[in-house]
């Protein structure tokens, strides 16, 4: 038996990260087992969907390493309209089904309690197919059912607790349940690997199998994904979209590293390991069924060492989309003329160190691009004291006097200075970088010093001077 797993997304908003952890679980899991990854876009709730998630998925995907063309489909669910009606009417010819148009008032009525669920009232009333009927399963009366979960065990669920639920609506459309059950049956699903939020529906798309008599497929709910405060992820207030992780400049390697380290592990104290190791360790039945914690902190160190592994060269391309604006990153503050290459290749090195995530590098390097720095006011108010003034000039004559406009030539004039003041080198170079870069904190001083060139630094001295008379 070939091994067919699924990923069956909703296009109804920015594509989730716990939607992206599943799927590369189910990606891993059909490699190996020699299986096939079927990508089916669930997308029946008309007034949710719009095209652009669907696409936004479709490129998500493939930037964490799904890429298109690598796996079956996409199928969209509201192609195989016909198949579902087909297996709502099977249900109902075969008596798994009945009509019932009680609301739920009715139910209410005649229960005289708050609504606990459908009540079996049309069972054996024989109401045939009309406006405003719908379509429920009925469940048995007695036994269980026992889902099979790879991470789980066997939860088991009392069929007398399962209401007798809506397979199609009183319009005839299906509902989602039984839509995704036939979709699974037609596409040949053998292992349905997907979030734990779906385990209370199981128990009822089980029956369906049964009913439709079909072998169930394999299931396996992999963890919720939660925030800091143990509550799940939600969009609202959380920042969940994989496309804001990837536009604030995370690798597509350390997001799918760490999205694998949600509920699992790979071998010995190892968190960041190559993906090959995490394709021949995984092991869905090792993943842990409690929460998992999305820590955004840890994600940013992953995503820092990442960058630091990079080659250089490989950075600098990285870097391309926030330096010049490509893609869907918003333009840098510089004009596309300001930018050099030539000045940003002499400085990626250091700036690879220092990088948490890609978009951090503007701020670092603007410096280099503009015809002069943006000042950070608080910072400058901080930094320019009594005489800085007097230091500035003192800077500025010695930089001029200079005959080689190096690092390390610049670093011992300005030492010098600082040091016929008895001041220690961090304090004398503060009031330089803030006039120089606009900010305190940056790459290191000198080397940027040396990259912008003599002209520059020095008219930015003088215009920082001219602010503090
Ligand atoms: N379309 C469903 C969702 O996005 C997935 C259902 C499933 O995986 O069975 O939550």
């Amino acid at each position: 038996m070939t091994v067919r797993v699924r990923f069956a997304p909703s296009p109804t908003g920015m594509f989730h990260v716990g939607g992206a952890r599943s799927a590369l679980q189910n990606w891993i899991y059909a490699k190996q087992q020699g299986g096939v990854f079927v990508l089916r876009v669930e997308d029946t709730d008309a007034a949710r969907n719009k095209p652009e998630w669907t696409e936004g998925i479709l490129s998500a995907l493939d930037w964490i390493g799904i890429s298109r063309g690598s796996y079956e489909g996409p199928y969209f669910q509201s192609e195989n309209a016909g198949e579902h009606r087909a297996a709502a009417a099977r249900l109902y010819e075969s008596g798994r089904a009945y009509y019932c148009d009680c609301t739920r008032e009715d139910v209410q009525a005649r229960t005289g309690s708050q609504y606990q669920g459908y009540d079996g009232y049309h069972r054996d009333r024989g109401l045939g197919p009309g406006p405003g009927h719908a379509l429920r399963f009925r469940t048995p009366d007695e036994g269980t059912t026992v889902v099979v979960d790879l991470i789980r065990g066997e939860p088991t669920f009392e069929n007398k607790l399962i209401e007798d639920f809506v397979i199609a609506r009183g319009d005839g459309s299906p509902v989602f349940l039984l839509a995704n059950v036939v979709d699974d049956m037609t596409m040949g699903i053998t292992h349905v690997i997907r979030a734990e939020e779906h385990l209370p529906n199981t128990p009822k798309q089980q029956l369906l199998w049964d009913a439709l008599g079909v072998k169930p497929p394999v299931w396996a709910h992999v963890p919720v994904v939660v925030n800091e405060k143990r509550q799940k992820l939600s969009k609202r207030r959380d920042k969940v979209a994989l496309e804001a992780y990837r536009e604030e400049g995370y690798l597509a390697g350390a997001m799918r590293n760490y999205l694998m380290l949600l509920g699992w592990a790979p071998s010995g104290d190892r968190e960041i390991v190559p993906w090959s190791v995490i394709e021949d360790e995984f092991r869905l039945e090792e993943v842990n069924p409690s929460p998992a914690f999305f820590d955004e902190k840890k994600l940013r160190a992953f995503n820092g060492e990442y960058i630091r592994a990079l080659p250089v060269a490989e950075f600098i391309d990285a870097c391309q989309p926030w330096l010049t604006g490509t893609g869907t990153i918003a333009p840098p503050p510089w004009q596309p003329e300001e930018y050099d290459a030539e000045a940003f290749a002499a400085v990626a090195p250091l700036a690879q160190t220092r990088l948490a995530v890609l978009s951090e590098i503007v701020p670092n390097v603007d410096f280099l691009f503009l015809a002069s720095p943006l000042i950070d006011e608080a910072a400058w108010t901080k930094t320019m004291k009594d005489g800085s003034a007097e230091l500035l000039d003192d800077a500025v004559a010695a930089f001029e006097a200079l005959e080689s406009w190096d690092a390390e030539s610049l670093k011992s004039t300005l030492e010098a200075v600082g040091a016929e003041r008895g001041l220690k080198l961090g304090k004398t170079q503060a009031p330089v970088r803030v006039a120089v870069t606009g900010r305190t904190v940056g790459l290191p001083l000198f080397e940027s010093l040396e990259v912008l060139g003599r002209e520059r630094t020095l008219a930015r001295m003088r215009a920082a001077r001219l602010r503090l008379v």
